[in-house]
């Protein structure tokens, strides 16, 4: 329900209503009290008249990172405030989507130079979480593409913040989960292109093995990733079909944006069992054809999952958990198999489960990529699957890897503690610009900061 515009103390709020959130795997839930700000004075009423909020997206990231029982969504923050066609650099406010960026730089020539795998998160997300593409070995983060950004502190200060002015707090609010403060607007540096199309090769890998010596051996590629067999076992054990990717020359700079088509209600959880997966991954396998190459339209190359709205209702009422961890390349290989062999044994596992390389980590404090290769994939929830991802997480903390923030639902303190070292750097980051007590989200306090 969506109240009136307010005329009390919180003067400029657009609407303010109370409801059940949660992110887009649907675990966990939470009551919160959800508002709207349309101007800098709404935010800053807001946070004067609760203890402590979270800003909130589109709510894309996949657990309780974006729950709180006060969250400012920054829905009504979505507006264009400069881009100059000539060099690429655009200024928008936080609660832009990527989807609408493209909308407008692409015909201009003008593309994200990192972009996550759906084009519905806003830019505020983007920095919050540091994300990353299929163009991490080569582009590192999309924090590393922010030239600036403005924000509200919890002392009710507007400061601008950039790899040079107030280093330390942007270092910290690049990944930093929206812990410090609000990211009222962002400057980007957009990259050039010539063509809305995306030239791909497909490169089928029999094992895991196979799958990174083809990451290696492709290592100078502008886009890769990996639908990667969860189930697969033995010598097959991680088979995997890579995409490599680069912009075309050629196809004209026309963007063709389609509605997504919906799937409006849950579906009974049971249809997805491991029988199911086993029988799709088979079929996927089958399908795709080694050293095929294919020019292919932008849009469903790097958001394939965009074409299909609401398509997390497929995991049923009771949600799911994404699960994304990163191993360093050393023993990264070896290391791969075990968690794959943990994931296949289980028979818990998803569709569409995905393998990336990973380039050197940024000096981020709370971001997620290290040198690697990263795995994600989706279970469906369950008490077994939050045994087994428990158990992953040590697995993971014992051969110096960690698990992304952003899609996290579970981890316990011990773990984030261990495998995010500068915790305590960010911690004291918080403190000198008035985070602490101020922001704080379901994820921050489960994970033991401040
Ligand atoms: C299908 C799918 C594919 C994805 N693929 C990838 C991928 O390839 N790579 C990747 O890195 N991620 C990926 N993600 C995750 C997604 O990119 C991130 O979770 C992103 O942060 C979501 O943005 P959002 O606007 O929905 O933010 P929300 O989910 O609403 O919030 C995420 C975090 O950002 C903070 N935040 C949001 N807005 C602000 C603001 N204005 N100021 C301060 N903090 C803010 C929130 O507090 C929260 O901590 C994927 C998600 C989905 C659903």
């Amino acid at each position: 329900m969506t109240a009136a515009p307010q005329t009390n103390a919180v003067q400029t709020i657009a609407a303010q209503t109370t409801t059940t959130i949660s992110g887009w795997g649907g675990y966990p839930t939470q009551e919160a009290q959800v508002i709207t700000p349309l101007s800098l004075s709404a935010y800053k009423a807001s946070l004067q008249h609760h203890p402590s909020v979270i800003a909130r997206g589109m709510g894309r990231s996949y657990g309780d990172s974006a729950n709180a029982a006060t969250v400012l969504q920054t829905a009504y923050c979505d507006h264009f405030i400069a881009f100059d066609a000539a060099t690429g650099v655009l200024t928008v406010e936080a609660g832009v989507t990527l989807r609408d960026i493209l909308k407008i730089t692409v015909t201009h020539g003008w593309f994200l130079p990192v972009t996550p795998g759906t084009s519905f998160v806003t830019v505020g997300g983007a920095i919050a979480s540091d994300v990353h593409g299929k163009n991490h070995h080569v582009a590192g983060t999309f924090g590393q593409r922010v030239l600036s950004i403005n924000m509200l502190l919890g002392t009710g200060e507007v400061v601008t913040t950039s790899p040079t002015q107030l280093p330390d707090l942007f270092q910290a609010t690049c990944g930093g989960m929206g812990l410090t403060g609000v990211i009222l607007t962002a400057t980007i540096q957009l990259i050039p292109i010539k063509s809305a199309y995306i030239t791909q090769k497909t490169i089928k890998a029999g094992s895991i093995e196979e799958a990174c010596e083809a990451f290696e051996a492709n290592s100078s590629s502008a886009y890769s990733v990996a639908w990667i067999d969860c189930l697969s076992t033995g010598k097959h054990l991680g088979r995997s079909v890579l995409m490599l990717g680069e912009h075309s020359d050629n196809g004209g700079l026309g963007l063709k944006i389609k509605d997504p088509i919906s799937i409006p209600i849950h579906t009974p959880a049971a249809l997805l069992n491991s029988m199911t997966m086993r029988a799709f991954n088979g079929a996927y396998w089958a399908k795709a054809s080694n050293n095929k190459t294919q020019t292919v339209p932008l849009l469903p190359y790097f958001y394939p999952l965009d074409a299909i709205g609401g398509w997390n209702k497929l995991y049923g009422k009771a949600g799911f958990v994404q699960y994304q961890c990163v191993l360093p390349k050393a023993d990264g290989v070896a290391n791969m198999r075990k968690i794959l062999t943990q994931i296949a044994q289980s028979g818990a596992g998803s569709f569409l489960a995905v393998l990336k390389q990973f380039g050197p980590a940024n000096q981020n404090l709370l971001s997620f990529p290290i040198e690697g290769y990263t795995l994600a994939l989706d279970f469906k929830m369950s008490p077994y699957v939050i045994d087994l991802l428990l158990r992953l997480d040590d697995m993971v903390a014992d051969m110096s890897g960690r698990v992304y923030l952003t899609k996290d639902a579970l981890m316990r303190e011990v773990s984030f503690k261990t495998t995010y070292p500068k915790w305590q750097e960010f911690e004291a980051v918080r403190q000198k610009y008035g985070a602490i007590g101020k922001f704080a989200s379901a994820q921050s306090k489960r994970l033991g900061l401040a």
